[in-house]
């Protein structure tokens, strides 16, 4: 099937045309930029600019595609999760999109559809299941197991607090370096030196472990970082930034990796997915790709422009779900923010 995908719950606009398995356009409008000055994102200045980005990127992706309008077959949305506000603007669009045009509509989950990125990939293999999927980016910290992406999508663990990316972007504010923080505190700690500082690993004590195996905790960590700053002014040192950044992003990195490694081991899963814009991270994918090797985990990363948030991953998912046989969505649903990633499709029609 020729399918469109809307995706609009966070700060990129995500429009993305996909045919069957093979990806035809991708387009990603950002109001990170207008987001900067806040150091984070605005949620009413990202369902603004959702409205503003909407209609010339769905002409951008069309004309990329060599696509005319009356020729998708169905339209896919993300429903959630994400901010309410943003994911209103895409869902009203996508509704308005599949009755004016009379075509099935395809309401999706933002999580999963950053799983269903991976079978864009034409350099891959094709994903096989059971797999362990890691989302990290700047709303989420999810350790999923897949057994079968259009039916079985279980919640291992997530954050407790701040996302990982979330956390990159606090830390570097209180470096005094800009947002976002991610690709800062990156190109900071290369001159680095990562064992300078030990800094904690949220929820790693064994007795942590006893009940949140798989769940992230990253705010202590920022409050070592900030800690540890504070210390160093107030004794008229100067700050180590490669340093801290280099220690900083390596705590990241352990607990991420470590946890989705133990996952992959407990489950006998001897596969792991990467995904989320958390995933540009050099060092986490290093780290993740050697460690994995060492314990016989094959891990899998989408190109990056399919790992942060797009439209291409949302149209993948449901042309997946119409290729096994689902009913589309009915138009009785809403965005919904806290969308459990078990509901990998909403409202679909009996
Ligand atoms: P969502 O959570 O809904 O997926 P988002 O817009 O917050 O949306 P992404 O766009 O996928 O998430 O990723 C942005 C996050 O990734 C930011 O927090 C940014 O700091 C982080 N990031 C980007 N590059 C890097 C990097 N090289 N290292 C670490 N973090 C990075
Ligand atoms: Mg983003
Ligand atoms: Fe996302």
């Amino acid at each position: 099937p020729l399918v469109l995908g809307i995706e609009t719950s966070c700060d990129e606009t995500g429009i993305g045309i996909v045919r069957g398995r093979t990806l035809l356009s991708n387009t990603i409008a950002s109001s990170m930029d207008e987001h900067a000055r806040y150091g984070g994102v605005v949620p009413e200045v990202a369902a603004r600019a959702h409205l503003e980005a909407l209609q010339p990127s769905i002409e951008a992706a069309l004309a990329e595609s060599g696509v005319a309008l009356a020729d998708i077959d169905a339209v896919a949305v993300t429903s959630g999760p994400g901010l309410a506000g943003a994911l209103m603007v895409g869902v009203g669009a996508a509704k308005a999109l599949a009755v004016s045009l009379e075509r099935p509509l395809y309401a999706v989950n933002h999580l999963v559809g950053h799983i269903a990125a991976d079978i864009l990939d034409d350099d891959a293999e094709p994903l096989e299941y059971p797999t362990v999927a890691l989302l990290v980016s700047g709303g989420h910290t999810s350790l999923l197991l897949v057994r079968d992406l259009t039916t079985d999508v279980e919640l291992l663990g997530e954050t407790m607090d701040d996302a990982a990316g979330e956390a990159f972007d606090k830390v570097a504010r209180l470096l005094g370096l800009p947002y976002p923080g991610g690709p800062e505190i990156d190109r900071a700690a290369a001159s680095g030196d990562p064992t300078a500082i030990a800094f904690p690993r949220g929820l790693s004590r064994a007795s942590d472990m006893a009940k949140h195996r798989y769940d992230f905790s990253f705010s202590g960590l920022k409050t070592a970082v900030a800690r540890w700053v504070e210390q160093r002014e107030a004794a008229g040192e100067p700050v180590p930034v490669a340093d801290v950044a280099a220690s900083f992003r390596e705590a990241v990195v352990d607990v991420l990796v470590t946890k989705a490694l133990a996952a992959c081991r407990d489950h006998g899963v001897p596969r792991l997915l990467l995904g989320g814009g958390v995933i540009a991270n050099r060092r986490l994918r290093d780290t993740a790709l050697e460690r994995g090797a060492a314990e016989g985990v094959t891990v899998r990363i989408p190109p990056l422009s399919l790992c942060t948030d797009n439209g291409a991953m949302i149209a993948a998912l449901a042309s997946e779900l119409i290729m096994s046989g689902r009913q589309p969505s009915t138009l009785a649903f809403g965005a919904d923010s806290t969308l459990p990633v078990t509901e990998i499709q909403v409202a679909e029609s009996s």
